[in-house]
């Protein structure tokens, strides 16, 4: 045996690809972290066109603040983010993103096109990068804002190209991306588009309700029971139970946030359940759109890296007054805690 290392330290750009194993799965998780990083910059419009299901493009074009031509090379490095800076500000994170790892992964398993402006420069920039590796920075006249134009995702990962579903399916997940964004952002204006199809026009400036009606159809709209619930300046939920007569084959029609931030967590999902049982027989699904608020110390978003869970600090307040909440809502019979015996 020789003597030495075996131990070597991956270069960034095999350090990306493999985060990108984690955090880029689909076009969908792309355009995630695209959308998210838009409504992070403080975008007002958000329009997102896709071809080939997401895999042959995704552009995100924005009009948030934009990036100097240093920050537009430095979004690319690994850990690299304008968001926190100190262990306290993870504790506190505000924004959608924090990791610094979506635009290098993305990089790293396509053939990226950034190109970016501030209002305050009086020149764009714009940034090439294909497979991590980057092939030109140039200066551009561009609109204030952002725009990222992905092409041929996985094109260096053809394991990763094979995993990928029907064109009808991944442009579904994309529309679900969209779709959870533009709930939790009534005031943004959002469009998607396939190919020459618009599947969602959004104008901006609707009311929260509004806008889950336009998302759901007027139909469901019209069906959506407001509800709301808090737990002293703890927290705060705050949306719409679909009526049980509303309930489906499937759960599609089911969308959780907390913070703003779209999630998918089971214990959410099970106060839901808990509160229809009586409702609904198993097979069939309720709608609902949830948002939960609370103090950040009070939830912990970096559990996932897509951060699509999250972890809260107490899960069991949070399930009781979810629970109770959609139970009031729904006109439930009390549960038996709440229950007083009547004599004759
Ligand atoms: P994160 O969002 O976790 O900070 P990203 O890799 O997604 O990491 O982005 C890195 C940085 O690039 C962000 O912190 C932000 O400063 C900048 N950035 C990315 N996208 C945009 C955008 N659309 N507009 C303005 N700045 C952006
Ligand atoms: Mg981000």
């Amino acid at each position: 045996m020789s003597a030495g290392s075996a131990i070597r330290v991956l270069s960034e750009n095999l350090a990306n690809k493999i985060a990108a194993g984690e955090v880029v799965q689909r076009p969908a998780s792309a355009l995630k972290e695209l959308v998210e990083n838009s409504l992070d910059a403080g975008a007002r419009r958000i329009c997102a066109d896709l071809e080939g299901g997401g895999a042959r493009r995704i552009r995100v074009l924005d009009d948030g603040a934009g990036m100097s031509r240093d920050d537009a090379l430095l979004a690319f490095e690994r850990h690299a983010t304008s968001k926190i800076a100190s262990d306290e500000d993870l504790e506190g994170v505000t924004t959608l993103g924090f990791r610094g790892e979506a635009l290098p992964s993305i990089a790293a398993v396509s053939k990226i096109t950034l190109t970016t402006r501030r209002a305050e420069d009086g020149v764009g920039t714009q940034v090439c990068m294909e497979g991590g590796r980057l092939q030109r920075v140039i200066e551009m006249g561009a609109p204030a804002g952002t725009e990222v134009d992905l092409r041929s995702l996985f094109f260096n990962v053809p394991a990763r190209r094979k995993f990928l579903k029907t064109r009808q399916t991944e442009i579904a997940r994309c529309v679900e991306v969209v779709t959870r964004a533009a709930m939790a952002h009534p005031e943004v204006a959002f469009r998607l588009r396939h190919g020459d199809r618009t599947h969602l026009e959004l104008r901006a400036g609707m009311d929260a309700r509004g806008r889950v009606a336009e998302l759901l159809g007027k139909e469901v709209g019209l069906h959506l029971l407001a509800l709301s619930g808090e737990n002293g300046e703890e927290f705060r939920i705050s949306g719409w139970a679909g009526a049980p007569t509303l309930s489906r084959s499937g759960r599609d029609g089911q969308f959780l946030f907390v913070n703003g931030r779209p999630v998918r967590d089971r214990l959410l999902v099970h106060a839901v359940y808990s509160a229809y049982h009586t409702f609904l027989p198993r097979d069939r699904h309720p709608y609902f759109v949830l948002f939960v608020d609370l103090p950040v110390e009070g939830v912990d978003v970096n559990v996932h890296p897509a951060k699509e869970e999250v972890r809260f600090r107490r899960a069991s307040t949070v399930y009781n007054t979810v629970r109770e909440a959609v139970t009031r809502v729904l006109g439930a019979p009390p549960t038996p805690r709440t229950l007083r015996v009547v004599r004759p």
